[in-house]
């Protein structure tokens, strides 16, 4: 993101925001909405070329804002319509972001922090660390990213999920900001019910979205049928248990008529038995829920492995028959490392050489995550990327530029496609 410092993002304010300060400036009412058509609406990101706007008012406005603009840094295709870039930052960070194109829809998947804080041992960001929480512009920024260049060939977003690098519900007023501001009618106008937000279970984050009065889809990432195994999985699992998330979730569905779908990474030989198959089924029948099964992501340094497409019918077959819907999320760009984050390890592995991460195959004994579901701190996990392998490898692998971002230090999570 180019960033000229002092300036504010635009795209940070709402649309009140926004009226009031051009009346404070003295601007009739209706150029609130002209401004913001043209930054929501016309993707315009130059003041000089918003040409409804009368030439003081587009130079005040150059005066003291910008648009963000991200800068791809590098870029990866599966060369069937998965398109991963790396946005660069103003701080020398950079996020992932993902374009998924599958019959008529055109998914945008975003990241809300860079890094992230929890820590769950088979993500690639969760074991690189927390950095920094993204501001609501740079969330937004990377869908109108991907906007403008859908724009080109007549497309539109169609869809956003929230499944990028970070934990939106750790990042809620930025998150919240930025889907507001995307979902407003008057700018980018994308409905609610077409934004999914994934969250690994914070439970007051769910139940403040819940009085929201947004109804976008929730996805809270599972994982595992009890308590014990779950801790292992998702470090944040000691401080808001299963009953706990399993409630707010449900609150979630009451108050928006909405079902919840509920992510569950497979892993070879640790949560993909017939056992916890039928476990996940007593838990989740009779409620509004869905199961998204998501065979696991393999990234350089995760030590876990990917069941095998039988493994993964028959987990599938015996919630079905336990009376829990449930999908597999086939991921497209593997072979990109779709995963959200993968690209950024790459290059960091690329860019600095480091040490080679623990070899892949088995279970970690305990989980390395921040315990009791404290978030760890940028100084404590931040700093060392685990895994020296080779780069995520991609058929089309391009650099957009050739310096890597500085300062850039973790992997990622994993994005898959599908909205429900
Ligand atoms: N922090 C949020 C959202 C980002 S992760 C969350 O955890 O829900 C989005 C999804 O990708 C989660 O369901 C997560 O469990 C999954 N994921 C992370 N790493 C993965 C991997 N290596 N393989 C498959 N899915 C992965
Ligand atoms: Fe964070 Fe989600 Fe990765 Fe867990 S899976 S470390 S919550 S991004």
């Amino acid at each position: 993101m180019i960033r000229r410092e002092a300036m504010r993002d635009l795209l940070e304010l709402s649309f009140d925001e926004l009226v009031r300060l051009l009346s404070a400036w003295g601007e009739p009412s209706y150029r609130a909405r002209q401004v913001w058509e043209w930054v929501w609406n016309h993707l315009e990101t130059d003041f000089a070329r918003m040409t409804s706007l009368p030439q003081g008012l587009r130079e005040r406005l150059a005066g003291e804002f910008q648009v963000g603009v991200p800068q791809a840094v590098a870029a990866q295709t599966d060369g069937e319509g998965t398109e991963k870039v790396l946005l660069s930052l103003g701080d020398g960070q950079a996020v992932e972001a993902v374009l998924i194109r599958e019959e008529d829809r055109r998914t945008v998947c975003v990241s809300t922090q860079v890094g992230c804080p929890v820590g769950c041992p088979f993500c690639a960001t969760g074991q690189a660390g927390f950095v920094r929480d993204l501001a609501p512009g740079e969330i937004a920024a990377q869908v109108l990213h991907f906007a403008r260049e859908l724009r080109a060939s007549g497309e539109r977003v169609s869809h956003v999920v929230v499944m990028g690098m970070g934990e939106p519900l750790l990042n809620y007023d930025a998150t919240l900001r930025a889907l507001r501001n995307l979902n407003d009618r008057r700018g980018f106008a994308l409905g609610a019910r077409r934004i999914t937000l994934s969250t690994v279970g914070v439970v007051p984050g769910i139940r403040r979205l819940a009085g929201e009065g947004l109804q976008l889809n929730l996805a809270v990432s599972l994982h595992a049928p009890d308590d014990a195994l779950r801790r292992e999985l998702v470090p944040l699992a000691a401080k808001w248990p299963l009953g706990e998330v399993l409630a707010a979730a449900d609150l979630y569905a009451a108050a928006t008529g909405r079902r919840v779908s509920y992510e569950y990474v497979l892993l070879a030989g640790v949560n993909d038995t017939p056992t916890h198959a039928r476990a996940l089924a007593r838990l989740l029948r009779g409620r509004l829920a869905h199961v998204n099964l998501i065979p696991f992501n393999p990234a350089p340094g995760l030590p876990y492995r990917r069941p095998s497409d039988r493994d993964v019918d028959a987990f599938r077959r015996t919630l079905v028959e336990g009376g829990v819907d449930a999908t597999v999320r086939r991921s497209r760009g593997v072979e990109i490392g779709a995963a959200c984050g993968q690209l950024r390890g790459a290059r960091i592995r690329g860019a600095t050489g480091s040490p080679p991460g623990p070899g892949q195959g088995g279970r970690p004994a305990r989980s390395p995550g921040p315990q009791r579901g404290q978030p760890a701190s940028g100084s404590e996990r931040g700093g060392s990327p685990r895994a020296g392998r080779a780069p995520a490898t991609g058929p089309r692998w391009r650099s957009e530029r050739a310096a890597s971002p500085p300062g850039a230090s973790t992997l990622g999570p994993s994005t898959g496609e599908a909205t429900p």
